[in-house]
């Protein structure tokens, strides 16, 4: 009865023992350990049951402390012996963290340790727990990070704006000039959209990151999308640069949000016609596998190489004043990315640094 109530312990516990007899350097492994690992113990040739056979499996960082642990044994300094290690014992190829204790069982007539009793507790499951809670709590941590760089970002921004708003709000009341008056109200509606703009966006944006947003699906016809965001961007043009919508030989219906799809390539757009002087801009989006590739290209300035994967994060601009003077408050890109996230879907951008920059973006059909 305790034989067997031993043994169903030592499996619900994935314990293994082992004995090690020192004069003859062989060591006993029990069979629950080949029968746990479904390997045939018969496969193990007789050299396999050696001690040297066991410590050449140890992981090599963790040889050196087993063997000074292994040898205060001996030399009768302990008694017992404790540690955790890797271990590929039965020559997977793949290591596997175990606890390894032992203890001295029996001496010779000088007191010397001749053989050592103790077993094997597979403890792999527990350390790939320990592992994902230490990777967790690093992307809480980098999360947290992001978010108050994120917050004191956002009180910057909003600050610039409000201030030319209350700062020139009082001065109006105090200009008599109509011509002031008009030039003061014209900067004071610039910024109040601004400002409007900029709260939009940070509220979108934390609406989708916190998953409050509520997407709804409907069959979109793309190209009546496309033809329908080309015109309503054309006509905010004011230089010479032209809209296209490239139409492709197979039309498709996607199912989406039509609203966020609509602001996925509006923020494209938009950026495109800010950072284009001369060209044209052009939109489309064809069929690839069963996803849809939708893109924006346009003729404008580029981005430099280093900074491309850098516009997708809020705030960043590769040139803040002018960005700012255009109008821009630095979350378009950061928004595009996270309605894309939230349809599984992936964006990449080319771009030339001597001009012409191209965003594609891969959505499911
Ligand atoms: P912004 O409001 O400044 O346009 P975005 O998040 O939309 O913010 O874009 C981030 C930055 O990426 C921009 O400031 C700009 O430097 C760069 N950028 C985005 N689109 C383009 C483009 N089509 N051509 C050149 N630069 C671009």
């Amino acid at each position: 009865d305790n034989v067997a109530r031993l043994s169903l312990m030592l499996e619900a516990g994935n314990v293994f023992p082992w004995y090690a007899d020192i004069a003859s350097g062989k060591i006993e492994i029990g069979d629950e350990l080949f029968k746990a690992y479904g390997v045939d113990r018969k496969e193990f040739q007789d050299d396999f049951f050696s001690i040297a056979t066991f410590v050449a499996s140890i992981y090599p960082d963790d040889r050196g402390i087993f063997e000074a642990i292994y040898n205060n044994l001996l030399a009768g300094e302990s008694c017992k012996i404790g540690l955790e290690l890797r271990l590929d014992l039965l020559n997977t190829g793949e290591y596997k963290w175990v606890d390894l204790k032992g203890v001295a069982q029996e001496f010779d007539e000088r007191g010397k340790v001749t053989k050592v009793l103790g077993f094997i507790a597979d403890i792999q499951k527990r350390r790939d727990d320990e592992q994902a809670l230490i990777e967790a709590k690093q992307r809480a941590e980098e999360s947290d990070r992001l978010k108050s760089a994120f917050l004191a970002n956002v009180s910057h921004e909003i600050r610039t704006p409000l201030n030319a708003i209350v700062g020139f709000s009082e001065v109006i009341a105090h200009t008599e000039g109509e011509c002031e008056r008009e030039e003061y109200l014209d900067i004071v509606k610039a910024n109040s959209n601004l400002l409007l703009h900029l709260i939009n966006d940070i509220l979108d944006l934390s609406r989708i990151e916190s998953g409050k947003m509520e997407f709804i699906d409907e069959n979109i016809q793309m190209d009546e999308l496309c033809e329908e965001l080309r015109q309503m961007h054309q006509m905010r043009i004011k230089n010479d640069v032209k809209v296209i919508f490239e139409r492709p030989a197979v039309s498709l219906t996607i199912v989406s949000d039509s609203h966020r799809l609509r602001q996925l390539y509006s923020n494209l757009i938009s950026n495109a016609i800010k950072y284009t002087e001369k060209g044209s801009i052009t939109l489309g989006y064809k069929l690839k596998g069963n996803m849809m590739e939708g893109y924006v290209r346009d003729t404008g300035s580029g981005i430099p190489d280093d900074l491309k994967e850098r516009v997708f994060e809020p705030f960043f601009r590769v040139d803040k004043s002018r960005s700012r003077e255009l109008g821009g408050v630095g979350l378009g890109l950061a928004l595009v990315r996270e309605i894309v996230r939230v349809h599984d879907g992936s964006i990449t951008v080319r771009s030339n640094p001597s001009g012409g920059t191209v965003f594609d973006v891969i959505l499911p059909l």
